[in-house]
């Protein structure tokens, strides 16, 4: 039997998919088939139910120093568009979240602030809103931190623990290959040390995301190895929550006008969130990031193997500032229709997958 029958095989009779079994599927590029085969698996795992969550997305600055090829978000101190938000302009977003159910934190690398800033503003949040969660900073930010404050890795996650932080964002993962970051983000945390953070904020009990941003640099061999290394650390820990898929989006970044790249169209973006359903046997959750995917895209995707639209947002940066046509925030009302219309049961969930 050949990898492409072999994976077929697996999809029909719930085996885990190979390495080469992937690349088969990938290859053969079946758009239909992915999604049903990715629907099948959402609907055993979680019904017609599909999440949503009415969050507020909080970037604290953008002045970074990291300076990432793939970013368009960044910039230095003195930039007429540089942002660093003090503890009373956190108090003013928050004036008006009481609806809200979980606070979304992630900035860039701040070159003159330390670890206390960002632990001050989780309490602030904490202090204000006791009762939502606080899904806060990448491994790439934890890792910055550590070398800020000459900490390790578990002190400052259990510091963030202790301040607030009730999950760990998914973000940086980028594409985990060095080969990769090198070209892309050369500045940012390793591969491993990326999965190093994850590892450990589980084994502290602190549950995390994954992600992966694709349509750039990578090999699709480097798409599959990517998410065999998520898939081997959930065996291991079983500490991601969800995992989300973000297309690269190159306008106004350095690496698209390098690479001269356009973004990947919507089949690519529905057939890698379908066939990484199939891949990551073991995660509960994914999430059509309309941000980055558009609404209709994103109500699309729930036929692709996605059980989540994420949030309401309140207002997105990082993603805008690269070109995203998306608007920044929708309402409840907004996504609960686009449920609906799917033909799916809208849940308001917290981020554990509560129903609220
Ligand atoms: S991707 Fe993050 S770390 Fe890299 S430049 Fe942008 S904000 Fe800084």
């Amino acid at each position: 039997m050949n990898s492409l029958a072999r994976a077929k095989d697996k999809i029909s009779s719930g085996g885990r998919l190979e390495r080469d079994e992937i690349l088969a599927l990938y290859e053969e590029n079946d758009l239909l088939y992915l999604a049903e085969a990715a629907r099948s698996v959402k609907e055993t795992k979680s019904g017609k139910k599909v999440f949503y969550t009415v969050n507020r997305h909080i970037n604290l600055t953008n002045v970074c120093s990291a300076n990432c090829p793939l970013c368009a978000y960044q910039c230095r101190s003195g930039d007429n568009r540089a942002f660093t938000l003090e503890l009373d302009d956190v108090e003013k977003i928050l004036q008006d979240a009481a609806q809200v159910r979980e606070i979304h934190i992630v900035s860039s690398l701040h070159p003159d602030k330390d670890f206390g800033y960002y632990l001050n503003a989780v309490k602030l949040v904490k202090k204000i809103l006791p009762h939502v969660g606080i899904n806060a900073f990448t491994p790439v930010e934890v890792v910055n931190f550590s070398k800020l404050s000459g900490k390790s890795i578990a002190e400052v996650l259990s510091e963030l623990i202790g301040a607030g932080v009730t999950s760990l964002a998914g973000g940086g993962a980028e594409i985990l290959s060095d080969r990769v970051r090198e070209i892309i983000c050369p500045k940012k945390c390793s591969a491993a040390e990326w999965l190093e953070v994850m590892r450990t904020a589980h084994k502290l009990g602190l549950k995390t995301n994954a992600s992966m941003m694709f349509g750039h640099v990578e090999t699709i061999e480097e798409r599959v190895d990517h998410l065999i290394k998520l898939r081997d650390l959930q065996d291991e820990t079983g500490g991601f929550v969800a995992m989300m898929l973000f297309p690269f989006h190159p306008a106004n970044t350095e690496l698209g006008k390098t690479f001269n790249l356009q973004g990947v169209g919507s089949w690519e973006n529905l057939k890698m969130l379908a066939l990484s359903r199939l891949v990551l046997d073991n995660f509960a959750h994914f999430k059509a990031f309309w941000v980055m995917l558009t609404l209709p895209i994103a109500q699309l995707a729930l036929s692709f193997g996605a059980d989540d639209l994420d949030g309401t947002i309140g207002e997105e940066k990082i993603i805008h500032a690269a070109g995203a046509k998306s608007s920044s925030g929708v309402t409840r009302e907004t996504l609960k229709k686009i449920i609906i219309e799917a033909g799916y049961q809208p849940i308001e969930r917290d981020s554990f997958y509560n129903d609220i």
